[in-house]
C-alpha cells in the first residue's frame, strides 16, 4: 500500500501551480507520456539519486501495477519547484463526457498527437471540447520514432483540421528510427538523448550544419509569429532587433492563455526523449490559477451572478468533480478548490444537496505517496475523504456565503443491456459494484425493469458497458450475465397539439374530478421539456397545477408510441374546469396524464434514435468492402481521406445498426482495420423501421 505522509504547515504559491490534463485520442500516448511525466518530475523532487537504468522500470512496473497513473483522477508532482497537479482525462472512446468532466476542473492541456497518424477523429473531438472549456493547450507531437513520423505534415494537418496558430518550439532532429532529439528554436540549442532505458540524461550538442538553413527559417517564422501577438515588440522586431528570449516567451505565454497561439513540442515518450523541453513549456506557457477569470456562479439566495477571485481570503467555492473508490482509504470526493480555504475536520455547506457536509480527512495523491494535509487553498486540486452526500458535479461553499457553480452536465445513455447475476451471493456483490460505479461515473445508469424485475445498466456504447461489466467481474467479483444491448429511442412530437383529460367520478360519496386541456408543442432537438400554467380567470385553481404537470411527467417518461421516453416538448395547461367538492390533487394528476397522451397522438409522434459519429482506418484494399458493409447498415458516408498508407472513413450510423461491429470490422479486413465511434446525437427514424419497432413493443 502507498504510505500515507502528512504534512502540517505548507507554503503555496499560487503562480508556481499548474493544473493540467493530458488530452489524446486513444493509443496516441497519453499513458506513456504521463509515466514519463511522473517519472522525471518524481525523479528530480523526491526520488533523489535513483541509479539510472536499475530501478526506473521496476518503479513504472510498480506503479503499472499499483495502476495509479490510471485510477487516481488527479496526480500531484513537482518540476522545478512549481506544482504540477496532473488531472486525468480517460482517453477511452465511449468516454467524451468523462473528458469534459475533467476539462471543467483543469486550467491546461497538454495535447498528444499521434505524429504519424496526425489528427484522429477523437481528438479532433477533444480538441473542441477544450475550446468549449477555455482550456489552453501546447501540443506534443509524440511518437517521432514511428515508422512514416511525420513532423511538418502533421503539423500542416493540425493547423487545417483544428484552424490553430501553432507556434513550433521544438523541432525534431531526424524521424523514425532516427530520430534523435529536438532543437529548441528559441533558444538555438539541440537536445540529444541517448538510447538508454530512461531519458534522464541529455546531452546539449551543436545543430546539425545539414539543418542550420531550415532550422533558421522555423525560428525566423516562430519569431515572427510571436512578435506580430505584441505591438512593442513587433516594432523592435520591424527596427531590426531581435527581443530577448524572456520577452519573447512572456508574449507567448500570453498569447497561449489567450488561444491565440498553442505551442507544439515533439518527442517520443517511449523512446524518452523530447519530455523534460515539453515540462518546461508547461511551466513557461500554461496558466496558473491566477491567470484564469475567477470562477463564476449564482448565488441560490438571490439568483444574481456572482464571482470568486482565487485567494484564500475569499468565502470558500469548489466543485465535487470526480468520485473514486481507493482501496484502502475508501471513498475519495476529487474537489478543485476556486476560493477560500477547505479545512479538514470542517463543516462545509453542499449548495445542490441544500446540506452541510462534513470534510474529514484531506489528501494529495502522489505518484507513490499520499500526502494528508490539513488545509486546501485557493486554486487547488483536493481529495476528501468521508464525505456522504456530495456528488459528481457538486458546489461546496461557505454556508454564510452560499454560491452554486455551473454544475457538470453529462448526456443521457444510448444504450442499456439487462444484468443477471448467476447466484444469490452475486446479486449482493452486484448491487454493491453497481452502486459504486454510477457513482464513479455519471453515464453509467442502473435502473429496475419493473415489469421483469431484471436490472438494467446503460451507457454512452457497448464498449463501455462491456468494460463496466469486466470492472464489475474484475474488482468486484460478480459473476452475471449480460443480455443483448438494446438502443434507447426516444419518442417526440413533430407539430402542435392539443388534448384533452377528464376524470371525472361522481357516482354516490365523494367523487373525484379532475379535467384539463393541454397543448403540447416540438421543441428544438435536445431543448428538453418545458411545462407553463396559461390558465386565466381561475378555471383551475393554483394547487392543482403542479398535480397536472406530474401526471403529464408520467405520461411522457412512459411514452406514447411505443414506451419510450417522449423528449424536446413544450406543455401547457391552458383550460379546463374543476368541482369545489370533488376535485383532488390526484384527479387532476390522472386527468393531466390522459391530456398529454390525447395531445401527444395527435401531434405526430415519431421515434428518434442514437446516431453515432464512426471513424473507420483501414488499409486501401478493403476500403471497398468497409463502405459497402457501412452502408448496409444505413450509414451516411461524410467523407474519406488519406492518411498515410492507410484510408480513413468518416460517417454517421444509427446505433441499432452497429452493434458488434468490432468483429465485423476485423473478419472484413482480416484484423487490420480499426474504428473510433461515439455518440452524435439523435435522428428520427425512418417510417418503416419506427413501424417494426412499434409492433414488437405491442
Ligand atoms: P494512450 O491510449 O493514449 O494512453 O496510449 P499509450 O500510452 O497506452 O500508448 C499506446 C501505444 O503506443 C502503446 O503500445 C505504446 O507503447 C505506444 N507508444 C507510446 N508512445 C510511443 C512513442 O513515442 N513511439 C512509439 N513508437 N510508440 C509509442
Amino acid at each position: 500500500m502507498a504510505p500515507i505522509t502528512k504534512t502540517v504547515h505548507r507554503d503555496l504559491s499560487l503562480d508556481k501551480v499548474r493544473n493540467i490534463g493530458i488530452i489524446a485520442h486513444i493509443d496516441a500516448g497519453k499513458t506513456t507520456t504521463t509515466e514519463r511525466i511522473l517519472y522525471y518530475t518524481g525523479k528530480t523532487y523526491k526520488l533523489g539519486n535513483i541509479d539510472e537504468g536499475t530501478t526506473v522500470t521496476d518503479w513504472m512496473d510498480q506503479e503499472r501495477e499499483r495502476g495509479i497513473t490510471i485510477v487516481s483522477a488527479a496526480i500531484t508532482t513537482f518540476w522545478k519547484d512549481y506544482r504540477i497537479n496532473i488531472i486525468d482525462t480517460p482517453g477511452h472512446v465511449d468516454f467524451t463526457a468523462e473528458v469534459e468532466r475533467s476539462l471543467r476542473v483543469l486550467d491546461g492541456g497538454i495535447t498528444v498527437f499521434d505524429a504519424e497518424e496526425g489528427v484522429q477523429s477523437q481528438s479532433e473531438t477533444v480538441w473542441r471540447q477544450a475550446d468549449k472549456y477555455h482550456v489552453p493547450r501546447l501540443i506534443f507531437l509524440n511518437k517521432m520514432d514511428k515508422l512514416g513520423a511525420n513532423f511538418l505534415a502533421t503539423c500542416q494537418m493540425i493547423r487545417d483540421r483544428l484552424a490553430v496558430k501553432l507556434a513550433i518550439l521544438a523541432y525534431p532532429i531526424g524521424a523514425e528510427q532516427d530520430f534523435k532529439g529536438v532543437i529548441l528554436l528559441l533558444e538555438k540549442k539541440a537536445f540529444y538523448w541517448n538510447d538508454g532505458p530512461t531519458g534522464i540524461k541529455f546531452e546539449e550538442k551543436e545543430i546539425p550544419p545539414e539543418m542550420a538553413d531550415e532550422v533558421e527559417k522555423a525560428r525566423h517564422e516562430l519569431i515572427e509569429q510571436i512578435c506580430a501577438e505584441d505591438e512593442t515588440l513587433l516594432e523592435k522586431y520591424l527596427s531590426g532587433e531581435e527581443p530577448s528570449i524572456e520577452e519573447l516567451k512572456k508574449v507567448l505565454r500570453h498569447a497561449t492563455i489567450s488561444y491565440k497561439l498553442v505551442p507544439v513540442y515533439c518527442g517520443s515518450s517511449l523512446r524518452n526523449k523530447g519530455v523534460q523541453p515539453l515540462l518546461d513549456g508547461v511551466i513557461d506557457f500554461l496558466p496558473s490559477p491566477l491567470d484564469v477569470p475567477p470562477v463564476v456562479g449564482i448565488n441560490p439566495k438571490t439568483d444574481e451572478k456572482e464571482t470568486r477571485e482565487p485567494k484564500n481570503s475569499e468565502p470558500l467555492s469548489a466543485l465535487a468533480f470526480k468520485i473514486q473508490v481507493d482501496p484502502h482509504v475508501g471513498k475519495l470526493t476529487y474537489i478543485r478548490i476556486y476560493s477560500g480555504v477547505l479545512k479538514a475536520g470542517s463543516n462545509v455547506f453542499n449548495s445542490i444537496k441544500k446540506d452541510e457536509e462534513r470534510i474529514g480527512r484531506l489528501l494529495l495523491m502522489h505518484a507513490d505517496k499520499k500526502e494528508e494535509i490539513l488545509e486546501g487553498y485557493a486554486g487547488e486540486i483536493v481529495a476528501a475523504i468521508g464525505l456522504t452526500k456530495t456528488s459528481t458535479g457538486d458546489t461546496l461553499s461557505d454556508s454564510n456565503n452560499q454560491i452554486v457553480l455551473e454544475s457538470i452536465k453529462f448526456p443521457d445513455p444510448v444504450i442499456s443491456l439487462a444484468i443477471e447475476p448467476k447466484t444469490k451471493a452475486d446479486q449482493e456483490k452486484l448491487g454493491t459494484a453497481l452502486n459504486r460505479l454510477s457513482e464513479e461515473d455519471l453515464t453509467f445508469k442502473v435502473k429496475v425493469n419493473h415489469e421483469t424485475g431484471q436490472t438494467i445498466i446503460a451507457g454512452m456504447g457497448e464498449l463501455h458497458l462491456e468494460i463496466l461489466a469486466e470492472r464489475m467481474r474484475r474488482e468486484f467479483g460478480v459473476d452475471a450475465t449480460t443480455g443483448a444491448p438494446q438502443v434507447a429511442y426516444k419518442e417526440t412530437i413533430t407539430h402542435a397539439a392539443e388534448g384533452e383529460g377528464k376524470y371525472i367520478h361522481q357516482s354516490g360519496g365523494r367523487g373525484q374530478y379532475g379535467h384539463c386541456w393541454l397543448k403540447v408543442e416540438p421543441k428544438p432537438r435536445g431543448e428538453g421539456y418545458e411545462f407553463v400554467s396559461e390558465i386565466k380567470g381561475g378555471a383551475i385553481p393554483a394547487n392543482f397545477i403542479p398535480p397536472i404537470e406530474k401526471g403529464a411527467k408520467e405520461a411522457m417518461e412512459n411514452g406514447c408510441l411505443a414506451g419510450f421516453p417522449l423528449v424536446d416538448m413544450r406543455v401547457a395547461v391552458f383550460d379546463g374546469s374543476f368541482h369545489e367538492v370533488d376535485s383532488s390533487e390526484i384527479a387532476f394528476k390522472i386527468a393531466g396524464s390522459q391530456a398529454l397522451q390525447a395531445a401527444a397522438k395527435n401531434a405526430g409522434l415519431v421515434l428518434l434514435e442514437p446516431i453515432m459519429k464512426v471513424e473507420v482506418t483501414t488499409p486501401e484494399e478493403f476500403m471497398g468492402t468497409v463502405i459497402g458493409d457501412l452502408s448496409s447498415r444505413r450509414a451516411q458516408i461524410m467523407g474519406t481521406e488519406i492518411r498515410g498508407n492507410a484510408r480513413i472513413i468518416t460517417g454517421l450510423v444509427p446505433l441499432a445498426e452497429i452493434s458488434g461491429y468490432s468483429t465485423t470490422l476485423r473478419s472484413l479486413s482480416q484484423g487490420r482495420a480499426n474504428y473510433y465511434m461515439e455518440p452524435s446525437h439523435y435522428q428520427e427514424v425512418p417510417k418503416n423501421i419506427t413501424e417494426s419497432i412499434v409492433a414488437k413493443r405491442a
